[in-house]
């Protein structure tokens, strides 16, 4: 039989040590849930993700729900901090990562679900590493609302991204 209270003391105890005193996804102060399969203390909006991909996660709150012993003591080895240096190694300069109240839907899916930024994913990173990266996009234009092919150019040097409007005068946005 699990102790309650002391496992609920054990949790709110973690929760503000740096590292997890700061949603492990956006950064939002004082989370207050946690994934007990990742080991990780998250905010009620990236919780709310979390719960959508149960092959990957499980979310219980820290103040309400019911905690057995041996998960108290994987939140203890797990954490944040660790659970980041795995999940966040290889996360590219231009990925803008969510903070607290943006959408962090897809960043969530390609942090847990697709695990983009492990390092396991030899080709996403190859494109990634390159100081600058070309490739073509496609943007919904102001006036006629149909897609149009861009080319963008990122620069990892001038940390910009650059995409052209016509390619054969070479006038350019940034996005
Ligand atoms: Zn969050």
């Amino acid at each position: 039989m699990a102790n309650l209270e002391r496992n609920k003391k054990i949790l709110l105890d973690l929760v503000k040590q740096p590292g997890n005193h700061l949603c492990a996804d956006c950064g939002a102060p004082e989370p207050d849930w946690a994934s007990y399969v990742l080991g990780i203390f998250v905010c009620l909006n990236c919780c709310g993700t979390h719960r959508d991909l149960p092959a990957v996660s499980r979310v219980k709150s820290i103040r309400l729900d019911y905690w057995e012993d041996s998960l108290v003591e994987f939140m203890r080895e797990r954490g944040n901090s660790s659970s980041n240096a795995v999940y966040e190694k290889c996360v590219p300069a231009f990925f803008y990562q969510p903070q607290q109240k943006d959408c962090v839907d897809q960043w969530i899916r390609a942090k847990y679900e697709r695990r983009e930024f492990t390092g396991e994913h030899p080709y996403l990173q190859r494109e990634y590493d390159s100081d600058i990266l070309e490739s073509t996009l496609w943007k919904k234009g102001k006036v006629k609302k149909s897609f149009l092919k861009r080319t963008f150019l990122l620069s990892r040097k001038e940390f910009t991204l650059r995409y052209f409007v016509r390619e054969d005068v070479g006038t350019c946005g940034f996005l």
